[in-house]
């Protein structure tokens, strides 16, 4: 096997033996980067020379004996929402083309100080509004399980590097969905954290009630190991919590006796994917054969979640994408003789974002609008607490929730991305969890006929991530779905 094809944990420990250099890793990394970038399109900057020069600060670490984190030397994808100092961030949008972050986030300050190796940010749906990585402005990433489909989205970028082994580890963010569904339509590992597990400062912000950053990985373990590194509070990030943070690895025990799986049955509906149904009915058995209990539950106000996202999401997007203007940062529309400020904003903003983003934007400012307020925004929070209400009581009962993570497989490109309300509807089993603040994670279950990859949802009480990887190492132990590799 080749080095860019292991996981982050066996890297880590072939670099802390001397076996193999960070240089190494990184370079082999690059290499597979040239050979299927030009047709997978994961990533829209690359930073080739800065990560082997991280690579070599880090083998000389090494070779003078310093302590060293478990994934040091190993090299991560970012998504192009997360700043890194002196590195474009672009959201996949026109107005942040040539927008250099002056800071790190959180989630890159720890991790450059655990020394892992940043190769790239990756592709993603315009401010990490969409389903497909369609809505990026700049290229379409392709999925590397069939060229022809999407690579889900938003963090589709992220999903198709890893997926590809143009990356060993990578971060993504999660709004709506935006890590788990690109997780499932790739075949790999990944995870939405509880609201306020992770730091946000330094991620752009989409809607800020909703956002968390979280992995994707090849396998569960990497996904403990980075849960490690980037957990934890921050004091810039009034929302994030002073909670003890675990070592997640501690989870990772093949044993699931006594505990208590609910399925919800709103999950299951009619018309629904039949590959998707059978692959994960059959994970829900094996589970069960392992010992868990399995017990179908119900969340009556599902069937709103993606009304009450739509709203709620989309109306702190508007306030939040208001301060791009064109003035302090950011693109600024060069057409010339502005008659008035007003007008220079119009043009800036008419000619930088996308349709999606501009449809979210009119659609938010509507819903929080005088008159309309009530009826749309102050609804929505109280049918978001109804929604959270049913899980809270769900988990009453049960340790976990299983679903499946999509409710299809990847789709062709083009095949949704004029009917909007139909790409909405491919987070319909991943809102509930982000209007609720819950952990999930989706883990490979299986592959259809025409060999797309499948995803199985594991969602957890709030902090409770040590239920979902414990759950999902156990199947991983007994699957091998995770090890296969797409042909590219
Ligand atoms: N697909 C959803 C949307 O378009 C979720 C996006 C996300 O999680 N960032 O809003």
């Amino acid at each position: 096997m080749k080095l860019n094809e292991l996981t982050a944990h066996e890297i880590g420990e072939l670099i802390k033996k001397g076996e193999v250099s960070s240089e190494e890793v990184t370079k082999s990394v690059f290499k597979r980067i040239e050979k299927v970038e030009k047709t997978i399109n994961s990533f829209v900057t690359l930073i080739k020379d800065e990560a082997l020069k991280q690579a070599r600060l880090v083998d000389e670490k090494i070779r003078k004996k310093e302590k060293i984190s478990p994934l040091a030397g190993v090299p991560i994808a970012i998504k192009d929402n997360m700043c890194i100092d002196g590195v474009l961030t672009t959201c996949s949008s026109k107005i942040l083309e040539n927008f250099k972050s002056p800071y790190d986030a959180t989630v890159i300050k720890r991790l450059k100080e655990n020394d892992l190796v940043f190769i790239g940010k990756t592709n993603m749906d315009e401010f990490a509004m969409g389903s497909s990585t369609e809505n990026s402005a700049f290229k379409i990433t392709h999925n590397p399980w069939n060229l022809e489909t999407i690579p889900g989205g938003s963090s589709g970028g992220s999903a198709a590097a890893i997926a590809s082994d143009e990356a060993i580890l990578a971060l993504g963010s999660d709004t709506g969905g935006s890590i788990r569904q690109p997780a499932s339509l790739c075949g790999v590992v990944g995870l939405k954290p509880t609201y306020g597990r992770v730091s946000r400062y330094g991620l752009v912000a989409f809607a800020s009630s909703l956002d968390q950053i979280g992995p994707l990985t090849k396998d569960i373990r990497d996904c403990a190991l980075l849960m490690n590194l980037i957990s934890g509070y921050d004091e810039r990030d009034s929302t994030s919590c002073d909670y003890p943070v675990p070592d997640y690895t501690k989870s990772l025990i093949n044993d699931i006796k006594e505990v208590r799986i609910g399925v919800p049955k709103e999950y299951f509906v009619k018309g629904m994917d039949e590959e998707v149904e059978k692959s994960v009915k059959d994970a829900i058995r094996l589970l069960e054969k392992l010992g868990a209990k399995i017990e179908e539950i119900s969340l009556p106000h599902t069937e709103y979640a993606v009304a009450v996202y739509y709203l709620l999401a989309t109306a702190e997007a508007s306030s939040n994408l208001a301060r791009y203007e064109g003035v302090k940062y950011g693109r600024r529309s060069q057409v010339a003789g502005h008659r008035s400020l007003i007008e220079m904003y119009e043009e800036t903003r008419g000619e930088g974002f996308g349709d999606e983003v501009k449809r979210r934007i009119m659609l938010g400012t509507y819903a929080l609008s005088a008159g309309y307020y009530d009826a749309y925004y102050l609804k929505a929070q109280k049918v978001r607490t109804l929604v959270k209400e049913d899980i809270d009581k769900a988990f009453e009962k049960c340790d976990c929730l299983i679903t499946p993570t999509s409710p299809t497989p990847s789709f062709k490109i083009g095949e949704k991305i004029d009917d909007p309300l139909k790409m909405y509807l491919s987070d319909i089993f991943t809102i509930s969890t982000n209007l609720a603040g819950i952990p999930g994670i989706s883990i490979p279950c299986g592959f259809t006929k025409a060999d797309l990859p499948i995803g199985l949802q594991i969602l957890t009480k709030p902090f409770a991530e040590e239920t979902i990887l414990r759950v999902a190492h156990t199947y991983e132990q007994h699957t091998d779905w995770h090890k296969r590799k797409p042909r590219i």
